[in-house]
């Protein structure tokens, strides 16, 4: 097939929901071209890649890795028949149809029916390299995932908006004490939550605080973290076991801004209850479009909507 004869879907990420809508669409016959991208230094797969146990997602009781779940989702897209290309987009042409989607280079252009857009958000993260050598083995972006992991231990949550509360009082349903470290003396996060986080005898508040070293990179676990006050410089090294940084995700929607209506956060905005974006034929599901849930089995059930609303789309557009 030349590369410019449109394919009938084009997916766009290799996520839970990419592979769910690349699986939903080949088993409709529409033989989807999924670009799975290189992100995070050439490994493509999502935020699973960087995530170690996953016993949220139903149907495995033991417990699985985040890349061997994505592993068997992009076994299970390739045995269903999607056509996979392992290199990032770096353009795409959503202003006519059929849309224009460029990879790895200006040369390979391909030309696509429908899209569906799958790419995905990250955390932020604070930057220190303490941090990132301990991702995974105690440090973490996402309570829901991982707090069932920090049973009855000490965890410190950093940030100071929603998902900031959110996540210590969570937490603090699981674990003995929960240490919220923010950098400033107020929160953002809206006041109800805050109300909550205040009447919660088990979370602890350091305000004016950062964080200069999770501890311990030569144990390879999370044992605390060095804090210091803004204010005074004092020092002192908080001991946990679960670090968990809160402090806000950008979606990965670089390559769609002017061309796909976004939510004031980046976001794709998408009519409610369907995967619909602003232009018609180009679907998103997944965190891409989703600052609420965030989780792996929603980013699968929005990338079956997508499949089904391509599906439908195209059989009403011929
Ligand atoms: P926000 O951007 O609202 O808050 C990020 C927080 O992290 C801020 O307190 C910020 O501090 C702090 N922060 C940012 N960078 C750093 C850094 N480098 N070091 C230390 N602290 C840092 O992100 P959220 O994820 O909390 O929320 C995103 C959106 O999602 C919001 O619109 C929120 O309302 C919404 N949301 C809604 C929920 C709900 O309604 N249930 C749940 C979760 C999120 P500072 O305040 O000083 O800038």
């Amino acid at each position: 097939m030349s590369l410019l004869e449109p394919r009938n879907v084009i997916v766009i990420g290799s996520g839970p929901a990419g592979h769910t809508a690349a699986i939903y669409a080949s088993r409709a016959n529409l033989k989807p071209l999924m670009i799975e991208g290189l992100a995070r230094g050439g490994i493509p797969g999502g935020q699973l890649m960087i995530t170690n146990d996953v016993e949220n997602y139903p149907g495995f009781p033991e417990k699985i890795t985040g890349p061997d779940l994505m592993k068997a989702f992009r076994e299970q897209s390739i045995a269903q028949g999607v056509e996979i290309i392992t290199d990032d987009v770096i353009k795409v042409d959503l202003t006519a149809r059929p849309f224009r989607v460029w990879v790895g280079d200006e040369k390979s252009e391909y030309a696509a029916r429908t899209l569906i857009v799958a790419t995905g958000a990250q955390a932020k993260w604070l930057g220190l390299a303490s941090e990132s050598s301990l991702q995974g083995r105690g440090v973490s972006a996402c309570a829901v995932c991982d707090g069932a992991f920090f049973r009855n231990q000490d965890v410190i949550v950093v940030g100071g908006g929603d998902t900031a509360m959110e996540e210590a009082t969570y937490l603090s349903g699981i674990c003995r004490t929960v240490t919220l470290v923010h950098r400033r003396d107020s929160f953002r996060a809206s006041k109800t939550m805050q109300e909550r986080v205040f009447k919660n005898p088990k979370i602890k508040i350091l305000y004016n605080s950062a964080v200069d070293e999770v501890l311990d990179v030569d144990k390879g676990e999370v044992t605390g973290a060095r804090i210091h006050d803004l204010k005074n410089n004092e020092k002192r090294i908080v001991p946990c076991t679960g670090f968990f940084v809160a402090i806000g995700h950008t979606p990965n929607t670089d390559l769609f801004a002017g061309q796909l209506d976004l939510h004031d956060n980046g976001y794709i905005r998408t009519k409610p209850g369907s995967s619909y974006t602003s232009v018609a034929g180009v679907f998103a599901c997944g965190d891409v479009q989703d600052f609420t849930y965030r989780q792996a089995v929603t980013a699968a059930g929005t990338g079956c909507m997508a499949a089904l609303d391509a599906e439908r789309w195209m059989g009403a557009h011929g």
